[in-house]
C-alpha cells in the first residue's frame, strides 16, 4: 500500500491529509503527485470527478508555490462556479497548515470588486471560471503574467461549453515557461488540440481506462411518437420507484415546462436552468443533494457543475443538439464506482442519431420498450412489498395493536395483505389500466414504412357510437384477427386502423359489401399517415352528418391525424370525450382535470416528509 508520505508530500500537507482522514492515495493521486512534484513538466491527466483529482493537482501545487511570496503563482481554470468554489474549498483544506498561503475564487455572479480586493491582499493561487477571469483581466484587476502553474480542470467540459476562445485568451496572458496541467474526463479532438497547441511534450496519465465513465454506464433508448415523449418520461420514472435522476432537455423553455408538468403530476421534480437566479439554483442543488428532488430537469449548461454521486439514471428527454454533449450527460451517472443507466427517449426520425452516438461512445445502445401500465403496476406493487418488508418496526405502535387487532378481527392473513395492498394498487390500477401501449403506435409506424403493416380508413366513428375500444372490439370480432387489429384511431365520422399487410386482401374483401345496421361500411387503404390535419378536420365536420359519403373522397379525409393543431384524439388512450377516470395527460393544457395527477404522487410526497 502506497502512502501519502511516499509520494513526496511535505509535513504541512501530510498533516492536512491526516486531518481530512485520507488513509491512502487514490489511483490518480498515486500516479500524478510524484510526477508533478519531481518534474517540471506539462501533464495531461485523464480522470473523472470523484477520483480525487483535485488533490492530485492541489497537493503538488500547494507544495510548489512559495507562500512567502504574495504574487500569483498558480491559476486553476474550471468550467463552473460550483466547481470553482468546490476546488477553492478543497485547496483551503489542503493548505490549512501552510502559513501565508491564500487561495482566492474568481467566479461570475458575485461582487467583482470584492474578489479583486482579495487578490490584492495576495493570492498565490487563483481558482477561476473563464468568463469572470477574462473580465478581471480586461479591468486589470488580476495579474497572471508571472504564474508558474496553470491547471485546466475538466477541460472537456470547458470546451464543450464553448470556452475555447476564453481559454486561449487567458493562456495568451500567461508566461510561456509555465507548467500546464490539464485534467479531463475524456479526450475529444478539441482537448487534444489544446494540449498540442499550448503544452510542451506533456506526460500523459490515465486513470482506469480512457472515457472510464462510460464503462459503468449502460445506454438504453426508447422509441415513441414525439407527442408521447412526456408520457414516456413519466412511465420511466414510475417503473423505477427509487429513481434519482437528471432529465436533460434542449432548451430552458422545455426544461421549465417538463419540470412544471412533473411537479403538477406529483413528482419530486425541479428545474435547473440559466434563467434561475444563482440563489434559486443553489437551493435546487441543495434539495437535489438532499434527495428531496428525485428528478432534476436541467439544461446542459446548468447541469455542468453537478457533482452528485449516486445518480441512478440520466434521462435524455431530448437528445442534445451537439451530439458529443451526450458523453457529458451520461457521465453524470455511473460515478464513484457505481453503475448507472443513461436513457434516451427518441422519435423514429432520431433513430439515426442513436447509431451516430454508438460510434462516438463506442458502445451499443439497447432498445427497450416503454413499460406498459400493467408492468408499472407490478413494479410498484413489488416495491411496496419490499418497502413493507424492509420497514423497521416502530415499537411505539404496540399500545395501539390491541385496538387495531379488534378492528381487523375475523380477517385472514391473506385478506389483510390483499386489503393493505389494494389501498395502493387500486389507485394506480385505475390510473393505468386503460392507458395505451406507447410502443405499439411507433412500431406500427415502422412496420408501415417497411410495408409490413397496412393502415386502413373506415367510414364509421364516434358518430356511430364507437370509441377506440369498442371499434377495436368490433373489428377484432368482425375480421377474426384478434390482436392483429392495432393502432385504432377513432375520429368523429371515420376512423383508422392497422393490420399486418398479409391480411390486406382479406380485409378489403370482407368490407367490399358490408353493412352495419343497414349502412354501407367502407374500408380503404390509406397511405398518407401524416399531415393534412387541418383538411382532415374540415372534412370531418363536413361529413359528420352522414358518415363517409358526405365528405367526398378527398385526400384530407383519408389522412390520419398527426398534423394540424387543435383537438387531438389520442388513439387508444381510452379517455376520449368525457374522460372515464384518471388517465394520462392527453394534451399539455393546464386545464387538464385533476385526476390526471400521478397515482403515486401522494405516496412520494408522504415518503419525503
Ligand atoms: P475530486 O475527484 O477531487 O472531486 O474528489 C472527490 C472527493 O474525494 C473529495 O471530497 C475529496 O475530498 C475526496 N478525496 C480525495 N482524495 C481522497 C483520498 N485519497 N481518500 C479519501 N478521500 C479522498
Amino acid at each position: 500500500m502506497n502512502t501519502f508520505k511516499a509520494l513526496g508530500l511535505n509535513d504541512a500537507i501530510l498533516q492536512a491529509v491526516t486531518d481530512m482522514g485520507f488513509t491512502e492515495p487514490s489511483e490518480v493521486q498515486e500516479k500524478a503527485i510524484p510526477v508533478l512534484l519531481r518534474e517540471a513538466t506539462d501533464v495531461v491527466a485523464l480522470a473523472q470527478t470523484g477520483t480525487g483529482k483535485t488533490a492530485a493537482f492541489g497537493f503538488p501545487l500547494i507544495q510548489k508555490v512559495d507562500a512567502n511570496n504574495r504574487k500569483t503563482q498558480g491559476l486553476i481554470i474550471s468550467p463552473t462556479r460550483e466547481l470553482c468554489l468546490q476546488i477553492t474549498n478543497e485547496l483551503k483544506n489542503y493548505s490549512k497548515h501552510v502559513k501565508g498561503l491564500n487561495t482566492v475564487a474568481v467566479y461570475g455572479g458575485a461582487n467583482i470588486q470584492e474578489q479583486a480586493r482579495q487578490i490584492s491582499r495576495g493570492a498565490q493561487i487563483i481558482v477561476a471560471t473563464p468568463g469572470r477571469m477574462q473580465d478581471m483581466m480586461r479591468r486589470n484587476l488580476v495579474d497572471i503574467s508571472g504564474i508558474d502553474f496553470c491547471v485546466l480542470d475538466e477541460a472537456d467540459e470547458m470546451l464543450n461549453m464553448g470556452f475555447y476562445e476564453d481559454i486561449t485568451t487567458i493562456l495568451a496572458d500567461t508566461p510561456k515557461g509555465k507548467q500546464t496541467w490539464l485534467f479531463s474526463a475524456t479526450m475529444p479532438k478539441e482537448v487534444a488540440r489544446i494540449a498540442k497547441q499550448f503544452m510542451n511534450n506533456p506526460i500523459e496519465i490515465t486513470v482506469g481506462t480512457k472515457n472510464m465513465g462510460a464503462e459503468n454506464v449502460s445506454h438504453e433508448y426508447y422509441m415513441v411518437n414525439a407527442r408521447d415523449r412526456y408520457q414516456a418520461l413519466k412511465r420511466l420514472a414510475d417503473a423505477n420507484p427509487e429513481i434519482f435522476s437528471v432529465v436533460f432537455c434542449r432548451t430552458k423553455r422545455d426544461t421549465q415546462k417538463v419540470a412544471e408538468n412533473l411537479i403538477e403530476d406529483g413528482y419530486n421534480a425541479s428545474a435547473l436552468h440559466g434563467d434561475l437566479s444563482q440563489n434559486q439554483r443553489d437551493l435546487v442543488m441543495k434539495s437535489f443533494r438532499a434527495r428531496q428532488i428525485q428528478m432534476l430537469v436541467a439544461t446542459d449548461v446548468a447541469a455542468r457543475g453537478i457533482d452528485v454521486d449516486d445518480i441512478t439514471h440520466v434521462i435524455n428527454y431530448q437528445l442534445p443538439d451537439e451530439i458529443e454533449t451526450y458523453t457529458h450527460r451520461s457521465g453524470r451517472t455511473g460515478r464513484a464506482g457505481k453503475t448507472g443507466i443513461s436513457m434516451v427517449i427518441v422519435s423514429k426520425s432520431e433513430l439515426r442519431k442513436i447509431r451516430t452516438l454508438e460510434k462516438i461512445i463506442n458502445k451499443q445502445f439497447v432498445q427497450k420498450d416503454i413499460p406498459t401500465g400493467m408492468e408499472i403496476c407490478e413494479v410498484q406493487l413489488m416495491h411496496l412489498a419490499n418497502d413493507i418488508r424492509n420497514t423497521k418496526i416502530n415499537e411505539e405502535i404496540n399500545p395501539y395493536l390491541f385496538s387495531i387487532n379488534e378492528v381487523l378481527e375475523g380477517l385472514s392473513r391473506e385478506e389483510v395483505i390483499k386489503k393493505v395492498f389494494s389501498v395502493e394498487f387500486t389507485r394506480f390500477f385505475n390510473y393505468y389500466q386503460k392507458t395505451k401501449d406507447l410502443n405499439i403506435a411507433v412500431k406500427a409506424d415502422l412496420k408501415e414504412e417497411s410495408g409490413e403493416s397496412t393502415r386502413y380508413f373506415i367510414n364509421i366513428g364516434a358518430k356511430d357510437d364507437f370509441d377506440w375500444m369498442s371499434l377495436k372490439d368490433f373489428l377484432k370480432e368482425t375480421t377474426g384477427l384478434g390482436d392483429g387489429i392495432y393502432k385504432v384511431d377513432c375520429k368523429d365520422s371515420f376512423s383508422f386502423f392497422n393490420t399486418d399487410t398479409e391480411h390486406k386482401d382479406a380485409i378489403l374483401a370482407l368490407f367490399e359489401d358490408f353493412k352495419l345496421q343497414g349502412r354501407q361500411v367502407h374500408v380503404e387503404i390509406t397511405k398518407d399517415t401524416r399531415g393534412g390535419g387541418g383538411k382532415r378536420k374540415r372534412n370531418d365536420r363536413k361529413s359528420s352528418g352522414g358518415g363517409y359519403g358526405g365528405g367526398g373522397r378527398g385526400r384530407g379525409r383519408r389522412n390520419d391525424s398527426g398534423g394540424g393543431g387543435g383537438r387531438r384524439s389520442d388513439s387508444g388512450d381510452g379517455f376520449r370525450g368525457k374522460s372515464k377516470g384518471s388517465g394520462e395527460r392527453r394534451g399539455k393544457s393546464k386545464a387538464e382535470p385533476k385526476e390526471n395527477k400521478s397515482p403515486f404522487s401522494g405516496k412520494r410526497r408522504r415518503r419525503d416528509r
